[in-house]
């Protein structure tokens, strides 16, 4: 049977920012996605948890996911030696300036289809997606300006917009100056973000999700942030996050809908997943007020120390060097900027002697991971660990506390293989609850440790999915892929278009 022959069915992907399997199961004991758990209880669904790989980030992640492929993204921002730049996502993202070089000969999940609010465009229609050319394909015209004027021209789509976004207004701002009566910590950055995703974003990604839906294109991946940027904002296990995927259930419910009523007659799959999970953190400044930038630049002498997220530290005169430090939550990644190539732990030994022991005997590092002429050492503050496999008793014990160690470890030799890497990844300390936070964040992720590691795929029972081999999020790729071609009629085993 041909594929064009076959019946019409797409699939629609659902992406829920930072929500780890376990905090799923909370939500659905509690009541708070209860259109998801009809779907487990009646429809034959289940959720699965799977290891999303370190770092624990969404460009990470959604790379493996949508394109099969993340090497050389080695956190949520990084320095990049060879272009000379600071790489990062979100508002003002620079991943166009090298998006050249990654994921070339790859054919991305969504190709002809929509890709909506994601870090990358993946081949296909862009919708309130990032701004770049990907190599060899002059992409179609941003259609997120069609459809912010669709949205807006819509009256009875306006109509729930304000109405619901008067009520999370005021329902955050409550929350956040009750957590301040409180005492209790609310990263303020992060209660601005939460309120711009909960009001806009996820109403025009819901809205471009259910119109992409009517016009029947084959795969759609949409994006929600909500959770995660509340989770940041007020931790993981607040009552208040766990409230925030009630608007998420109920959008779920409404693409569900769509399937049967869209104009085209194109029926859907529906998979629902996540990216990472998070954290409840210490922040890194908690005990004497310095930053990691900070401590640096006491040690180093002559160099200006600069943190993405954070200060600069310079020294009187001209800087005899540069450090360029990039953070994502309990990640973070050293580079000496005036090196082309990543140092390795011989080099950093005779250029900065005693640098990376300073650096792991501070009680808030979990351990500092640089190359070296095997497989690459973990150094804490009582000793050095090396990851080369089979793993000896210490280095097990160390990674012991953060997840499997004979799992994590092929995780970190992954990330301390890749270019973009710093000469020094420091991991913060996890003390088998929260994690030491180099942002200011009240949950956090993109390091080892916890619930962070352990997001979810839900998705039929009767497409037998097995996560538990799952080391990566780019394992997710060939099983979402295998959904779409069955559900599109393309026989298994022959290559997807191109288009
Ligand atoms: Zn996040």
């Amino acid at each position: 049977m041909s594929a064009a022959a076959s019946p019409g069915k797409g699939l629609v992907v659902i992406h829920v920012d930072g929500l780890s399997h376990a905090r799923l199961q909370a939500a659905l004991e509690q009541g708070h996605m209860p259109f998801v758990s009809q779907l487990i209880e009646s429809d034959g669904y289940e959720a699965l948890p799977y290891r999303c790989g370190v770092p624990s980030t969404t460009p990470f992640a959604q790379a493996g996911i949508l394109f099969g492929d993340n090497s050389e993204i080695p956190s949520y921002r990084w320095w990049d030696k060879q272009a000379g730049l600071l790489v990062a996502f979100g508002s003002g993202s620079t991943f166009g300036h090298v998006a050249a070089r990654y994921f070339a000969g790859r054919v991305p999940l969504t190709v002809g289809g929509a890709c909506i609010a994601a870090l990358y465009r993946a081949g296909a229609t862009d919708r309130f997606g990032p701004t770049y050319t990907e190599r060899h394909r002059p992409d179609e015209h941003d259609a997120g300006g069609r459809t912010i004027a669709a949205f807006l021209l819509n009256p009875v789509v306006l109509y729930f917009w304000i109405r619901h976004g008067g009520f999370s207004l005021f329902r955050i701002a409550s929350e956040y100056l009750r957590a301040r009566f409180a005492r209790r910590r609310a990263a303020d950055v992060y209660v601005i973000a939460d309120i711009y995703h909960e009001v806009v974003v996820h109403h025009l990604t819901r809205f471009a999700l259910l119109q992409a839906m009517e016009e029947g294109l084959p795969t759609i991946y949409a994006c929600f942030y909500t959770y995660d940027e509340a989770a940041h904002a007020f931790g993981p296990t607040d009552p208040n996050t766990l409230r925030i995927l009630r608007h998420i259930d109920s959008t779920i419910r409404l693409a569900a809908r769509r399937r049967q009523s869209n104009r085209t007659g194109v029926d859907y799959e529906i998979v629902i997943l996540s990216d990472h999970g998070q954290v409840e953190t210490i922040p890194f400044a908690a005990a004497d007020g310095r930053s990691l930038g900070h401590h640096l630049s006491a040690w180093l002498p002559g160099y200006q120390v600069t943190e993405h997220r954070g200060q600069v530290f310079m020294q009187a005169g001209e800087p005899s060097g540069r450090v360029e430090v990039t953070y994502s939550g309990g990640l973070a990644h050293v580079y000496f900027t005036d090196v082309p190539k990543r140092l390795a732990r011989n080099d950093l030994e005779s250029m900065f002697p005693g640098l990376i022991s300073k650096v792991a005997a501070l009680d808030r590092i979990g351990a500092v991971m640089v190359r070296d002429q095997s497989d690459g050492v973990l150094v804490t503050a009582e000793g050095e660990f090396a990851l080369r496999l089979p793993l000896v008793a210490g280095t097990r014990a160390l990674l012991e506390r953060f997840d499997s160690p004979d799992v994590l470890a092929q995780q970190l030799r992954r990330l301390n293989s890749f270019e973009t890497s710093g000469d020094l990844i420091l991991f913060g300390a996890y003390d088998g609850l929260r994690q030491v936070n180099f942002e200011d964040q009240v949950g956090g992720h993109g390091s080892i440790g916890g619930d962070q590691l352990h997001p979810f795929l839900l998705g039929k029972k009767e497409w037998t999915l097995d996560t538990s081999t799952v080391t990566n999020a780019s394992d997710l790729y060939p099983m979402l892929v295998a959904i779409r071609d069955r559900a599109q009629g393309v026989r298994q085993g022959s290559k997807p278009t191109g288009r």
